[in-house]
């Protein structure tokens, strides 16, 4: 059947997300919905909620509430959720007793299912939740609205094995499996025949992708490295524990495979560490480090830090702030530490108080953002090769692009630019952006 309707996707939370909401966007296309910008006006909206971040769940609740009255003025109006949230059982008791108005609860495992859930409400005009405690088969083959035409996304393993003892990921999307290598690679050609120069290869450790017993994931990069009209290899995330010497390597011998890397610490302090479940230390952390910068000389890196974690002392604290005075980070993305249900630090009892975390926050954000300032302004009269992504969000003149490196530059240009790899000259160096103009060479 070929719905003649609009819809709308809100998405909280990572990558994974995005990129789910992306193939429920491909799904809605092929059922014959069009997209509408404005959520009020849609006629089937899509939650795509996040649980690791606290933020995030404060924001899903508010949203639902604010589309009580669009069901009230118009019953036909359709109101779905899913993603992390959807797999804690007391998260849907709550919307079924508090937001009534919600017609289809479903879960990060049966996003295939959407079109036939979506179409059962629509013609039977009934309620439905359908979650799957576990991920069966990974289904291949489904479609995607892709966010940029000439990037895109890849997830090459679902789930995760590691239980850091903060985070809710092993219990919303269950235990790690690898997609096939040849899916991966006849997806990644699909996409480079679409216009797709850049992929960015998903899951929440990439590092311990086991694709089919054999290719492991410096084996993937080496032949994703060989797909002809593919020009950058990106991925994230990955977990310290399970870096390789082989995709070290891989660095070096692998040319489309950018020079970043997206390292998350979480905590300066092995006692801590040890404590959140990581399995390495502030020492074995920093090695890696130093072996990755001697590899790849000028590789960028990134972080994610958490700040207040339980039982955190001041002395752990100096520990983060002297690594990430040691590692200079190009960028860090730092939280302040909060409980998730139903992991074990929920139950730990020296919960840090609040006012100690956020001065502790202030202190690590001011020192991060003081060496990305520092770190970008040594770009300046660099020539860095950016792929364009579009016109910025601010002016239709200033086109904007990523680095090798990641880094977001902004420059003047027009839209035939768009999609390029072009050689950017870096005029000025902000704490987190470039701005630059296009090369004379
Ligand atoms: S590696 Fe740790 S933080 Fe990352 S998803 Fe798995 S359990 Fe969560």
């Amino acid at each position: 059947m070929n719905w003649d309707r609009t819809y709308h996707i809100t998405t909280f939370g990572c990558q994974m997300n995005e990129h789910d909401s992306e193939t429920i966007a491909g799904m809605l296309s092929e059922m014959g919905f069009t997209e509408s910008l404005e959520r009020d006006r849609a006629d089937v909206v899509i939650i795509n909620t996040c649980s690791v971040r606290e933020n995030a769940d404060k924001r899903f609740f508010g949203t639902l509430g604010q589309l009580k009255h669009l069901k009230k003025e118009n019953p036909d109006f359709t109101v779905c959720v899913c993603g992390c949230m959807m797999q804690q059982q007391h998260i849907i008791d709550s919307i079924k007793t508090k937001y009534p108005w919600v017609d289809i609860i479903f879960g990060t495992h049966n996003i295939h299912q959407f079109p036939q859930l979506l179409s059962s409400v629509l013609t039977e005009k009934e309620k439905i939740v359908n979650v799957w405690e576990d991920g069966g088969e990974i289904v291949e083959g489904l479609p995607a609205k892709r966010l940029y035409k000439h990037k895109s996304f890849v997830n090459i393993m679902y789930g995760c094995n590691n239980f850091c003892t903060y985070c809710i990921v092993p219990y919303t999307r269950g235990r790690e499996r690898s997609r096939k290598p040849e899916d991966i690679l006849d997806e990644v050609k699909r996409l480079v025949a679409d216009g797709v120069r850049e992929v960015t290869l998903l899951g929440q450790n990439v590092n311990s992708y086991q694709g089919d017993g054999q290719t492991d994931f410096a084996d993937l990069i080496y032949r994703l490295n060989e797909v002809e009209g593919l020009e950058r290899i990106r991925f994230m995330t990955s977990h310290p524990k399970d870096l390789s010497d082989k995709l070290i390597q891989a660095y070096v011998d692998c040319g489309k495979l950018c020079d970043y890397i997206h390292l998350p610490v979480q905590s300066g302090s092995s006692r801590v560490l040890k404590r959140m479940n990581r399995r390495y230390t502030r020492e074995s952390y920093l090695q890696l480090i130093q072996k990755l910068k001697k590899a790849v000389p000028g590789i960028t890196i990134s972080t994610d830090i958490i700040v207040g974690f339980p039982g955190e002392t001041e002395e752990d604290f100096q520990e983060t702030l002297d690594l990430v005075r040691q590692v200079e980070y190009d960028s860090a993305f730092t939280f302040l530490y909060s409980i998730r249900k139903g992991t074990p630090a929920e139950k730990y009892e020296d919960q840090i108080p609040e006012n100690v975390k956020h001065q502790r926050f202030n202190r690590l954000v001011e020192l991060v953002n003081s060496i990305s300032a520092k770190k970008n302004a040594a770009y300046v009269g660099k020539i860095e090769k950016v792929l364009v992504e579009g016109p910025s969000k601010t002016s239709s003149q200033t086109y904007t692009g990523r680095t090798e490196g990641f880094k977001l530059i902004n420059f003047p240009a027009g839209p035939e630019l768009t999609g390029k790899l072009v050689d950017v000259e870096v005029t000025e160096g902000k704490t987190f952006s470039l701005e630059g103009r296009i090369a004379k060479l």
